[in-house]
């Protein structure tokens, strides 16, 4: 197995452990001098010249490629832009285009709150008599009938980190004719993901997660190769058109993947993503994963042994888990807070999760145990019971 860990390439703050990169990467050490060079050679001296010369108008495929290898998507197949939310509308307005008899989209009751709501203002949007299905978790298979249109999920739950059963769940979607939209934004660099076995329709995912783009980094759309000519983009933007500088005035869509995109790329943006991405060059997901499930494992056991008043809210079978943990603690948001006092940085999910991504590229064993060490100490002393820790901010 190669070697995953590399902190050097990030930037940590001496002494912090950060077990928050399922919510927020941390920055890549080159990150500032990639963006000064692109803002000081590109922007600064090419000014518009820059859409060509340095590649900013293919970047969004040439990174959508980058992201595709670590989901298993074919080259050509991956766009990046806009946000998960405005992809996860995109997508969803696209499946019920291609089942137009039905009305029903289907999700689960720990789907990630955006996505329920963005399929809420779609169906008004629409106003044609669409409905929203939410069931639970467990019982999503089940309730997959000859009605829904599409079925949208999250593959790994953003509280729990519970995974659903991506091939088996499509199939049985595929099964009943409806259409299939994964939302990979807790697996794309989190879990080996393969796209293309899985046969789904879509996918759509965020990348300042798990891949470490930076606050506001654009998001990623899949689309399956032998459906790209056909499907019907609904946010029909002048970059998703077949000749943008054509100025014609109908819209006509472009080829492939590339009439998922819809306005102007964040080029910025985009630029730090992908010498993120360049991160991942040498990471093997399997490899990834074997580290990750370590990590998981040793943290699990030392806090059970250790921390008797947090109950695991996260899938026991490792297997059915992703790359983070939860417990639960009524005080959650109190205790998260004491442990941030202390370096430790993991963060809290109403209404009692604690919630600990583990990034095997930056996260040691080490690290799990010293982790660890401090939630005993703030559990033992109740350290979390003090006034300063329970005024909620703005950002949980
Ligand atoms: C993080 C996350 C989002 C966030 O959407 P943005 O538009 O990027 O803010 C959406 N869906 C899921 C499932 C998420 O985990």
């Amino acid at each position: 197995m190669a070697e995953i860990l590399r902190k050097e390439v990030f930037c940590l703050p001496e002494g912090l452990i950060y077990l928050d990169g399922n919510s927020l990467g941390p920055m890549p050490q080159d990150i500032p001098d990639t963006l000064n060079g692109m803002l000081t050679r590109e922007w600064g001296q090419l000014l518009i010249k820059g859409w060509n010369a340095a590649g900013w108008m293919d970047q969004p495929a040439r990174v959508g490629d980058m992201v595709g290898r670590l989901i298993g998507a074919p080259h050509g197949s991956v766009v990046m832009g806009d946000t998960l939310s405005i992809k996860v509308y995109q997508a969803v307005a696209a499946g019920l285009k291609m089942n137009q008899d039905r009305r029903v989209i289907l999700s689960d009751t720990g789907n990630f709150p955006t996505d329920l709501y963005m399929v809420e203002g779609l169906i008004k949007t629409l106003d044609q008599g669409f409905e929203l299905r939410t069931v639970a978790p467990e019982d999503v298979a089940d309730a997959i009938t000859d009605d829904i249109a599409v079925v949208l999920l999250t593959q790994v739950d953003y509280r729990t980190g519970r995974v659903h059963d991506m091939n088996a769940i499509t199939r049985a979607a595929q099964a009943r004719g409806a259409v299939m939209i994964w939302d990979l934004a807790h697996s794309a660099g989190a879990i080996p993901v393969d796209l293309a076995a899985s046969k789904a329709e879509m996918a759509v995912g965020c990348t300042y997660k798990y891949l470490n783009g930076g606050p506001g980094a654009p998001a990623f759309i899949y689309v399956r190769p032998d459906l790209a000519e056909t499907i019907q983009p609904a946010l029909s933007g002048w970059l998703g058109h077949a000749a943008p500088f054509d100025f014609t005035l109908n819209y006509h869509p472009g080829a492939g993947i590339e009439r998922m995109r819809v306005g102007t790329p964040p080029v910025m943006q985009m630029t730090a993503l992908e010498a993120a991405m360049r991160v991942w060059d040498d990471v093997d997901m399997q490899d990834l994963r074997t580290a990750s499930i370590a990590l998981q494992e040793q943290f699990i056991a030392d806090v059970e042994a250790r921390v008797p008043n947090l109950t695991l809210a996260s899938p026991r079978d490792v297997e059915r888990r992703g790359s983070q943990v939860s417990f639960r603690f009524e005080q959650g948001y109190a205790a998260m807070q004491a442990l941030i006092h202390m370096d430790v940085i993991g963060d809290f999910r109403a209404p009692d999760i604690m919630r600990f991504g583990f990034t095997p590229l930056y996260v040691d064993a080490g690290d799990v145990t010293t982790a660890v060490d401090r939630i005993a100490k703030v559990m033992d002393e109740k350290l979390w019971d003090d006034p300063k820790y329970r005024a909620r901010n703005r950002v949980t």
